[in-house]
């Protein structure tokens, strides 16, 4: 072979202008011309002022066409809640379930259009008339943030692929750390895919922490136990079901009063669980629960777990893990002076925040927690931050074998024990920008503002007389409500039937009336043609059939 003149081997100066890059003569070919199209579809990987800005201008145009479905802030289009059009058709999902592949290419512009109108009908989530559920808006930041994320794609499976990305993972959790008063060095966090994904890495955690490392070998090959209270949150099925524990394997603990868990009753369950020879790897305290936002008593149940091992000389088992995707934010009361009250919340309110804030705090108790930035933490679907208060062991145990073609070339390399391979930089990207934006008074604002709101709904609903709210007592966010016709007193006949059975049949007719107007105010938000005059555009709330049970129904 000859071998290269030291001439034709020296680098060429990068090309000036276009002219200067060399055209090689290829034969032509039709893929040559698709590519060509096809790479028009992406953003150039330098800086080209020509095809930097058509990138950015089509975000923004798409961005124009998504805002353009918004209604005027003024006049009768106001209360529309939702993009869009007026349409009293809910979709309708057959046709898409026949989709074909196209054959080729088609025009980006066409595509983004395309896009833009499935938002067609999308409930607006921070439009006054939107009080559905637990689903807060995103702030900007934490938009650009999951956005930025989606541009050049940081993959927080390590260092390598995020560079200084997966800083916004650890920042976040470092910062979150700091929120409930764990010690940064010890303490650490992953994100991972909504506050079920966190409840599943607590429920892996507390199985190998309880079975030992070699159970991620062996398998789940003994009956543990998950322990739980009655009013904790369905994904208590999803974990122990898709741990490989079985659903059979949680017990619902029974709740008091308030809805909180029984510690007696988990004392109880805890020695029954001894006797039989069953350990038990997880007791899940919910520090806010959906609906009442009831706060299991962490401080206690952790005293009851130091007497359990005490007594029988266990260690490792159970862990506590905190179902805090809710309650977490209130974390940020931490420091805040109740008593001056620097952001002037009505005493009301603030007695409110305060007594959340007191039962939160105890969360420092939990030996995990999941946070949900997309409930409380007005950012985008998914952003959910799990949370362990010793990194190293939970990385020492969750550790698998690495694949010796990977050669880590940074010390942060999270892909070595999380349950995800890939994992996109933009959920600590939005989680971390909403940290900065809010700081601990952002969080306070926002929390403080609700449950004034709150207390200003439950009062006007008390004015009411066919309107009866049926959880006055709950700190959370949510407000319940019965209605009834205009000619009964509501409060009267909701006292009736809850506590008296000679209100039975009552009871079951004022049900059906619930859900009769349930259906119609959904009728009438999406068909304002089906509305009384006056009445057109009604909030777009939820309706729950099973918030409490009367007092005389027979035990479940
Ligand atoms: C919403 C919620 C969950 C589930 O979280 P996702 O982010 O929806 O997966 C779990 N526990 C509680 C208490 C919740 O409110």
């Amino acid at each position: 072979m000859a071998k290269n003149t030291p001439d034709e081997n020296r680098i060429k100066p990068c090309p000036a202008c276009d002219a200067d890059i060399p055209k090689p003569q290829l034969p032509s070919a039709i893929w040559r011309d698709r590519l060509a199209k096809l790479q028009q579809g992406f953003p150039s990987p330098w800086e080209e002022n020509e095809r930097d800005q058509h990138f950015e201008n089509t975000f923004k145009d798409a961005v124009a066409l998504l805002d353009d479905m918004k209604h005027p802030r003024y006049g009768d289009l106001a209360l529309l809640s939702y993009l869009g059009d007026e349409d009293p058709h809910v979709p309708n999902y057959d046709s898409s379930y026949h989709t074909k592949m196209t054959e080729e290419l088609t025009h980006p512009a066409g595509v983004i259009h395309e896009l833009v109108n499935f938002f067609d009908g999308m409930p607006i989530w921070n439009h006054p008339q939107t009080m559905a559920n637990v689903i807060p808006p995103a702030n900007t930041a934490s938009i650009i943030g999951a956005t930025l994320g989606g541009i050049f794609s940081p993959n927080i499976i390590e260092g390598d692929y995020s560079w200084h990305v997966a800083k916004t993972e650890i920042e976040s959790a470092a910062m979150v750390a700091d929120m409930i008063g764990w010690d940064q060095n010890e303490a650490g966090g992953l994100f991972t895919f909504g506050g079920t994904g966190c409840y599943l890495y607590g429920t892996k955690y507390a199985l190998t922490r309880c079975l030992g490392k070699e159970s991620r070998y062996t398998g789940i090959r003994e009956d543990v136990k998950v322990l739980v209270s009655a009013q904790g949150h369905y994904a208590k099925q999803n974990c122990t079901d898709w741990s490989g524990l079985g659903m059979n394997h949680f017990i619902n603990i029974q709740t008091d009063n308030n809805n909180c868990m029984d510690v007696e009753e988990l004392k109880k369950v805890m020695e029954e669980c001894y006797q039989q020879g069953h350990k038990i790897a997880m007791i899940v305290c919910t520090m806010g629960t959906t609906d009442a936002f009831a706060i299991d008593p962490i401080r206690q149940i952790r005293e009851a777990i130091d007497e359990f091992q005490a007594k029988h000389r266990i260690t490792g088992w159970p862990m506590l893990y905190a179902d805090a995707v809710i309650g977490w934010a209130w974390l940020a009361f931490s420091g805040y002076n109740f008593k001056t009250n620097f952001l002037q919340f009505s005493p009301a309110a603030l007695e409110i925040l305060q007594t959340n804030y007191e039962q939160i705090k105890d969360m420092h108790f939990a030996d995990a927690f999941g946070c949900d930035f997309h409930k409380t933490g007005w950012a985008p679907y998914n952003c959910s931050l799990f949370m362990v208060k010793n990194r190293v062991e939970f990385q020492q145990l969750m550790e698998r074998p690495v694949p010796s073609y990977l050669h880590p070339n940074t010390d942060y390399n999270p892909g070595h024990y999380t349950l995800e391979t890939s994992r996109t930089g933009s959920y600590s990207l939005a989680a971390w920008a909403t940290l900065r934006f809010f700081g601990r008074e952002g969080f306070r604002v926002m929390l403080g503002r609700i449950i004034e709101v709150q207390m200003y709904l439950r009062q006007r609903l008390t004015e009411e007389r066919s309107l009866v709210c049926v959880n006055p007592d709950d700190y959370g966010f949510v407000t319940l409500f019965r209605v009834y016709p205009e000619s009964v007193d509501a409060e009267e006949a909701y006292q009736k039937e809850l506590n008296d059975p000679a209100y039975r049949e009552q009871l079951k007719i004022f049900n059906q009336f619930q859900t009769r107007v349930a259906n119609k105010l959904f009728d009438m938000l999406r068909n304002p043609s089906s509305a009384p005059t006056g009445w057109k555009n009604p909030p777009y709330t939820s309706y729950t059939a099973g918030f409490r049970a009367p007092l005389y129904a027979p035990a479940r």
